[in-house]
């Protein structure tokens, strides 16, 4: 019997630098022989990048305990096969590589912050030992035979209203016929395939739910007996819409996925993803690679007139895709950041596996597209552009204020998106691309330098055509176009070399 688990945990307070608000969430799989345990959770963790003053010995404790539980970490009693390294070193640095951290078989600050960020386990060993394939949704095993399947509400959160559950519920359910033949049918007594309802604490199927901000849900994959039945928390704060509290909406499609013979999704974008986001349930669309799950086990609807093309999710921009033009390229805090529609991949410097999220996942507060960022290492912050506007940003928070318009910078009205936006640390000057065009704005002044805009080839010699992306690395700075990046001299504006996207995001896909 399968039985998928959502849980909320709280940053931990050494790496705690955002607020409640600033929470985002994690799906967890374990697995057991006969017991599959999916989590999902409320992480902070993830985006608490920033330095930790010190590793306590608890946290080597957790951090052990942690290996062995996600990385298959064995008490080893005899000599080692490796001699020198510690079979913890060796975990560590496989766990490292994972996640896309910085390799160095120790317990730094960012091991420490990825690890208080609940995984699951299967999910880990199964992406870190098939990195030939595709990353993609996965099947549990187990499949309806019927496409005419019942539900019942047990019982309600006294969160919402009786309507506005079943509303959800019901959406819930539709997100799934609407690409497939299956059929819902409600019931309101006996017995359902999928009987749904909201309890708190131990309820006899061996996996208790612990109060708010713990477990959320959990739900059997199809079969008899539990099989298919939903479980919420109810000591959890459900709502309707609102992004404070947990959208019964998302939490329940995401169930029904799982009650339905899906399992998680290393898909970024995918409603079956470990990561659970807020999303606005009213313009809600079921990601591509949750169709080619589901539709895998069921079919396509065979009510949809083929020719008709149902609207779903774009697709997740793939980092081996060596025609992608990148919406925008930054630095944050050491870091590299490159955005693309609605996602972006973060990579450390000496690290070979970035990592992609979903921006709103890290910025539920940016927009969900990004026209160019810089990081502004004056002010330690990172401005994301779209259209006319700006954001600012603290690490994770948006500052007070923002968004504010273009002119916020002295930027002419005319000005209707700026390109890309580049911070020069030598003359902490801020380049802003637009079109075949450049302006320079004074970090220090705080103000546009006259004699702007500027043709781009009057600085950067051979380029004529519209900068995509721009971005400072050591010294060097780098001009996307397209899906062409050349390496540049600021100083001279000698051009020393024409890269792709690949030399500094890397395709981990081997
Ligand atoms: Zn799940
Ligand atoms: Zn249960």
């Amino acid at each position: 019997m399968t039985q998928d688990v959502l849980l909320n945990t709280p940053c931990p307070q050494p790496i705690k630098q955002l607020d409640a608000a600033q929470r985002f969430r994690s799906c967890n799989q374990h697995n057991m022989k006969t017991f599959n345990l999916c989590v999902l959770l409320s992480l902070a963790a993830a985006v608490c990048c920033m330095p930790v003053s010190q590793v306590t010995e608890q946290d080597e404790h957790f951090a052990e305990n942690y290996l062995k539980k996600f990385f298959n970490l064995t008490e080893e009693t005899g000599p080692t096969i490796d001699p020198g390294i510690s079979p913890v070193t060796k975990k560590l640095k496989e766990m490292q590589e994972f996640f896309g951290l910085l390799v160095s078989g120790t317990l730094d600050a960012d091991t420490l912050a990825a690890m208080k960020t609940p995984r699951c386990g299967v999910a880990d060993n199964n992406v870190a030992h098939s990195s030939s394939r595709s990353r993609r949704s996965t099947l549990s095993g187990a499949k309806w035979e019927n496409n005419i399947l019942t539900y019942r509400i047990e019982n309600y959160s006294p969160d919402m209203s009786v309507s506005e559950i079943d509303d959800s519920i019901e959406k819930a359910l539709q997100v799934w016929a609407k690409v497939t033949p299956l059929r819902f049918t409600r019931i309101y007594s006996g017995i359902a395939d999928i009987m749904i309802s909201f309890i708190r604490g131990d309820h006899g199927d061996n996996s208790p739910f612990d109060g708010p901000d713990g477990t959320l849900a959990h739900a059997f994959q199809p079969g008899p007996g539990l099989g298919g039945d939903v479980h919420f928390d109810k000591d959890e704060t459900f709502t309707f819409r609102s992004n404070t509290g947990y959208v019964l909406f998302l939490v329940a499609a995401h169930e029904f996925g799982h009650a339905l013979g899906l399992s998680h999704s290393d898909d970024p974008g995918a409603l079956m993803n470990f990561r659970y986001i807020y999303r606005n349930p009213d313009t809600f669309v079921l990601p591509q690679d949750d169709i080619q799950g589901i539709q895998s086990l069921y079919g396509p609807n065979p009510d949809v007139d083929p020719s008709v093309v149902v609207p779903t999710a774009p697709p997740t921009p793939d980092a081996c895709d060596s025609n992608m033009v990148l919406d925008a390229v930054a630095t944050l805090r050491g870091e590299m950041y490159f955005f693309k529609d609605s996602f972006f991949w973060r990579s450390h410097s000496q690290s070979n596996t970035p990592e992609q999220s979903l921006i709103a996942a890290f910025w539920p507060d940016a927009p969900n597209h990004i026209d160019a960022a810089y990081e502004s290492q004056e002010l330690d912050r990172l401005f994301l552009f779209n259209g006319r506007k700006v954001w600012a940003f603290n690490a994770y928070d948006l500052v007070p204020g923002y968004p504010k318009s273009l002119s916020s910078f002295g930027l002419p009205k005319s000005v209707k998106k700026v390109d890309a936006a580049l911070y020069d640390v030598e003359t902490r000057k801020t380049l802003f691309f637009v079109g075949t065009n450049y302006y320079s704005y004074d970090e220090a002044k705080k103000t546009m330098d006259q004699g702007f805009p500027k043709r781009l080839d009057e600085t950067f010699s051979g380029l004529s055509t519209k900068v995509t992306a721009a971005v400072q690395v050591k010294g060097f700075t780098y001009i996307y176009s397209g899906s062409s990046m050349l390496e540049y001299s600021m100083r001279t504006g000698t051009l020393f070399r024409v890269l792709g996207n690949s030399y500094f995001l890397r395709c981990t896909r081997y």
